[in-house]
């Protein structure tokens, strides 16, 4: 037996599954997927082939014409739950071919089912699917791991007046009776991470030549808006590192539940409604969602213990679209906050130095509870230590030939070293590669952020004083953030800001949550009302996180995060359920 990736069942001597073609009906009212899958082997195999799962109750497996084969689903394991259930079939010699029979949980722990009153419409239900990092297993029984890509397609039985969207290629839609049935297809071999659904009341905007919006009606005019210069930073990204693989990069704009600023679905990028700020300020989640069509679709990590080469490169890729779009001090403002939640994150797992590693041990953890900055922005923070070591046209060529090697695979942190060795002999010594792959913390050779901008705000900040009318009118929301974040704690500058500025009724969610923090770690009761407000409605993780830790981390509000909690959980994602619950815990 050799299992290559700690978080999948995968047995590396067995076929790999190549094709999977999905039929499944979605129903509502039972909160299930349920139909089947059919997985085409990559070359004839028998014996055991060992699949993925999570509450999946499976229902059957048959071959290819029809004969019933032999299957066992193990019970979870105790001391690693979170890989779910192993499916074992036993594969008659020369099998080509399976038809797993099965329906989801109505727990299933990639699905949010949604109820019309969690939506912006109020009419429809709302479902959608998040799989990353090993939540795929929970919606088709696969084997979840990035090591093995499959192609695919799929038909979706919907309800008729909803739409059914897959990051995927649309094919068809047929309406009959009160259903209707989407066909999507998927030529190009994703990780499994990268299968997405989404079912709901949804129009669509185009945006661009290759680019169109698609929200629920009463928000599809402002997603537009907010998206509106996608083809430009599509064009921008190409010149950075190459034509663009994936034919169509559409958006879709989901519910406030949504547990991430993004997802990077192949086709299809799924977004926070947080984004929608009403001035375009915080598009660069698109630029990161669109950079990992190069850095994570195309070249995937082989498994969540090298989850840096996708955040890490995908982070320094962002920043070149920003840069190549805003200006270099928009893109050194940001790379200052990536750096201060870096080091936040350090801080959070002093006790876990194993996780301020880049190359991170995984054996025994579940990738939810590791998930964290460090792979983003200390990753990024390596290779512009590579980039300053060998000079940005270099490390260019360098990034080129990375791409171009590895597209379409699954990489380990050797083989970018590999990579880099050939390309940019000596460098990674150079560098002390090995310190930044495997120590804890960051290697004292990482270039600090430079700007004159930031020097501005740094200023301010030591200055302990609130923004003059005309300096507040110059501060990008990035500024502003980066102001609140580094104001020391507890801040007695508060009701003056409050007052001054009316930062409880920023609509730019970073600038809020920034606020929001400082408030909460400052004592600042008139901002909890606000704090609340946005726990009840926004489920991504990123305000969740901070702001529970913050209001948990201090006694006056303690039972106050457990109540807001309570009343406010049925609407969060279940991977965020779990996260907060283990914050209060
Ligand atoms: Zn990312």
């Amino acid at each position: 037996m050799t299992r290559l990736d700690p978080h999948s069942y995968n047995d590396a001597n067995q076929p790999d599954v190549a094709h999977v073609t999905l039929a499944l009906r979605v129903d509502f009212a039972a909160r299930t997927l349920a139909g089947a899958a059919r997985l085409r082997l990559r070359e004839a195999g028998s014996g055991p082939l060992d699949l993925d799962t999570r509450e999946l109750a499976i229902r059957g497996v048959r071959s290819s014409d029809g004969t019933p084969l032999a299957f066992e689903l193990a019970p979870p394991e105790q001391e690693v739950p979170w890989l779910g259930s192993r499916l074992r079939v036993n594969l008659p010699a020369g099998t080509r071919e399976i038809v797993i029979e099965y329906a989801t949980s109505p727990q299933a722990s990639a699905l949010q089912w949604l109820t019309p009153e969690m939506t912006a419409g109020g009419a429809q239900p709302f479902l959608f699917s998040q799989c990353q990092a090993i939540h795929a297993r929970s919606i088709v029984p696969l084997q979840d791991t990035p090591r093995v890509r499959v192609t695919y397609d799929a038909t979706l039985d919907v309800p008729r007046p909803l739409r059914g969207l897959m990051a995927a290629a649309f094919v068809r839609r047929e309406e009959g009776g009160d259903r209707a049935v989407e066909h999507w297809t998927m030529p190009q071999p994703i990780p499994p991470y990268l299968i997405a659904l989404a079912v709901g009341d949804l129009a669509s905007r185009d945006v661009g030549p290759r680019s169109r919006v698609w929200a629920e009606p009463s928000v599809v005019e402002s997603a537009a808006w907010e998206f509106a210069e996608v083809d430009r930073m599509l064009l921008a990204a190409e010149k950075l590192f190459g034509p663009y693989d994936w034919d169509r990069f559409d958006l879709l704009c989901m519910p406030p539940s949504f547990p991430y600023g993004g997802m990077e679905n192949p086709r299809l990028t799924f977004l926070t409604p947080t984004l929608l700020a009403g001035d375009r300020s915080l598009t660069s989640v698109v630029a990161h969602e669109l950079a990992h069509s190069w850095t994570g679709n195309l070249v995937s990590n082989a498994s969540a213990e090298h989850f840096w080469l996708n955040e890490g490169f995908t982070v320094f890729a962002e920043r070149r679209i920003v840069e190549a779009l805003y200006g270099g001090e928009m893109a050194q403002l940001q790379a200052a906050l990536g750096r201060l939640d870096l080091d936040a994150a350090l801080k959070r797992f002093a006790e876990r130095p194993q996780l301020q590693r880049l190359r991170t041990p995984m054996q025994g953890v579940d990738p939810d509870d590791a998930f964290s900055e460090v792979p983003y922005e200390k990753g990024y923070l390596f290779l512009r230590t590579i980039e300053e070591a060998v000079g940005r046209a270099r490390f260019d060529g360098f990034l080129r030939a990375y791409l171009q090697r590895y597209r379409f695979s699954a990489i380990t942190s050797d083989d970018f070293v590999r990579a880099l060795e050939d390309e940019l002999p000596g460098v990674f010594d150079q560098v002390e590669g090995r310190a930044w792959l495997d120590g804890a913390g960051v290697p004292p050779n990482a270039p600090p952020p430079r700007s004159t901008r930031l020097d501005n705000v740094r200023a301010l900040v030591q200055a302990g004083r609130v923004p003059t009318d005309g300096e507040a009118a110059r501060l990008s929301p990035t500024e502003w953030q980066l102001y609140l974040d580094g104001l020391p704690r507890p801040s007695t500058l508060c009701a003056e800001l409050d007052k001054t500025f009316s930062l409880n009724a920023s609509r730019n969610y970073e600038v809020l949550a920034s606020w929001l923090l400082l408030a909460i770690d400052s004592g600042y009761e008139p901002a909890l009302p606000r704090a609340e407000e946005v726990l009840a409605h926004v489920g991504r993780m990123k305000y969740l996180k901070p702001l529970y830790r913050a209001l948990a981390g201090r006694k006056e509000t303690r039972d106050l995060a457990g109540r807001v909690f309570e009343r406010a959980r049925h609407a969060y994602h279940p991977i965020a359920q779990q996260v907060v619950a283990q914050i209060l815990s």
